[in-house]
């Protein structure tokens, strides 16, 4: 039996505690594992490393491959970067997964029957970071949707439900608003789909989908879905189970993997004792799974089942009706050490057998046809009287004598020019567009024309977008009325 290095992070507050503990189980089971501590976090910002990791820290974890991580305290305040958005991006942890199950009637929970998987995309979408404000009153954010991205994800999302023996995968985006960004992620999902047709797929608004896992998440099994969407969902999924100490979570790249709780390092209880190391013991467990070791990973986790039905509780799950005695975190973890090879009776005992890795690949993109059509000018415009109509016609006046037509000027995405509404509210942020009056293809010297000659008519262009079709569909999206 081969032995796998992983690095150990035992984290901040309740981490060294809960991580001791899981350790203790690890070590118990005989997990064929061998540990290198990293340090990350409070003391890491604190020698000055912003994202709270240092370098050796990096070799570590890059060496090995797996990382088990126990919860960090962020600093409040300015200059401090999330440790986990860091690790995520850096290491190409493109999937975030996370199971949520009730284990009622044994931790009480308002929905028996939940047992649900998230499957986050974890490295695009809105938190690319890639910010701007250009003008007084407006700010922006740049929502970055992949392709190869999207089809890793989902793919995963199907490889993932096959291998653990799941019916249906769900896609949630908001695609009838964000046809193009939200839109290529629910086009890929349904070509991946048609190659899985042993899965139940089906997509759902992520309003109404959020909804309804909220108020019937029995109803869900698989859910795949778009970075912040999938933010939310998994929050909102971890708090309708019962407890936030239960939820484990995978981070999975092509290289490299890491795995912690979903809770954080729960300061106001740290150094008692009495923190309840489930979520990390649970992580713990995937990252066996993960690792090829499904055999351990089913010994402990049918003996950590196995010693919630026996009534053996940390405090944040214990009820007087339904629990037998309450314990710290080292006892419990004894009480899980007590009960390997045991199975639960209640409790449906898990199954990992040998899981294979899985596949996750993606199509190469072909390059196709790509034409320059148009051009989007954005410009900062804020007079007393913020009259579209005489900016409109300033602009006409600029661009005519170079072949191009104002097609329409919208404020925050309406159309103010022409024909606009009095009524519409106007910031100084004016995005107007152009096209060829020819109606051909143009040129990148063209269109700096066009800004040039806005910015020799006194206007102040803050930003463009080329307007592009590919193989001769529209790459962006129609202004209202357009
Ligand atoms: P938290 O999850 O730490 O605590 C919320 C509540 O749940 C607290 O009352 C806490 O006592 C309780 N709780 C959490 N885990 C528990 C456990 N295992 N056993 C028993 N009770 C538990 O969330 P928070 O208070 O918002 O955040 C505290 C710190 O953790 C912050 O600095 C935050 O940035 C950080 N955090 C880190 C991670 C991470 O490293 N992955 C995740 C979330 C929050």
């Amino acid at each position: 039996m081969s032995t796998h290095t992983v690095t150990v992070a035992e984290g901040d507050g309740i981490g060294p505690e809960i991580t001791e503990a899981v350790l203790r189980v690890l070590e118990a089971a005989q997990a064929p594992l061998r540990y290198e501590q990293v340090e990350l976090g409070a003391r890491e910002y604190e020698r000055g490393h912003t994202s709270g990791i240092g370098p050796d820290a990096w070799d570590t974890i890059r060496r090995n491959g797996t990382l088990l991580k126990a919860p960090i305290t962020t600093p409040q305040g300015g200059g401090y970067k999330s440790l986990n958005v860091t690790l995520r991006k850096s290491l190409g942890l493109f999937a975030n997964v996370r199971p949520t199950k009730s284990y009622a009637p044994f931790v009480a929970s308002p929905h028996p029957g939940m047992d649900i998987v998230i499957v986050r995309e974890n490295e695009e979408d809105l938190y690319a970071g890639i910010e701007h404000q250009q003008t007084a009153e407006v700010t922006q954010v740049l929502k970055l949707i992949t392709r190869p991205g999207t089809e890793k994800i989902v793919r995963f999302a199907f490889e993932y439900a096959r291998a653990y023996g799941r019916r249906k995968v769900t896609c949630m985006t908001k695609d009838n608003i964000m046809k193009h960004t939200d839109g290529l992620f629910h086009r890929v999902f349904d070509e991946v789909a048609a190659e899985y047709p042993d899965l139940e797929a089906d997509h759902q608004i992520i309003d109404i989908g959020a909804a309804r896992l909220a108020a019937q998440p029995e109803r869900f099994d698989v859910i795949v879905t778009l970075n912040l969407y999938g933010d939310i969902l998994s929050d909102i999924a971890g708090q309708i189970a019962g407890s936030v100490g239960f939820a484990g979570s995978a981070n999975v790249g092509r290289e490299i993997s890491m795995f912690e709780a979903v809770h954080g390092s729960a300061p106001d209880i740290a150094g008692r004792g009495i923190a309840n190391p489930s979520g990390l013991l649970v992580a713990a467990t995937q990252m066996l799974v993960h690792l090829g070791e499904g055999a351990t990973a089913e010994r402990i986790k049918n003996a950590w089942l196995t010693t919630l039905e026996s009534g053996i509780h940390t405090a944040d799950m214990y009820r007087p009706d339904l629990s037998q005695r309450e314990v710290g975190t080292a006892d419990f973890a004894d009480a899980v050490i007590a009960r390997l090879g045991q199975e639960p009776r209640h409790l449906r005992p898990v199954r990992y057998g040998q899981q294979p890795r899985l596949r996750v690949t993606s199509t190469p993109v072909p390059r196709g046809v790509k034409h320059l059509v148009g051009v989007d000018v954005f410009l900062d415009w804020a007079p007393e009287d913020r009259d579209p109509d005489l900016l409109g016609k300033r602009i006409e006046a600029a661009v005519a004598p170079l072949g191009w037509d104002l097609k329409l000027i919208t404020n925050r995405g309406v159309k103010v020019y022409p024909d606009g509404f009095p009524e519409t509210a106007l910031t100084d942020h004016w995005r107007c567009r152009f096209l060829p009056a020819d109606g051909d293809a143009t040129t990148l010297p063209d269109v700096l024309s066009v800004v040039a000659a806005l910015h020799d008519a006194g206007l102040e262009p803050i930003k463009t977008e080329h307007l592009y079709t590919f193989d001769g569909e529209r790459g962006y999206s129609l202004g209202q009325g357009e």
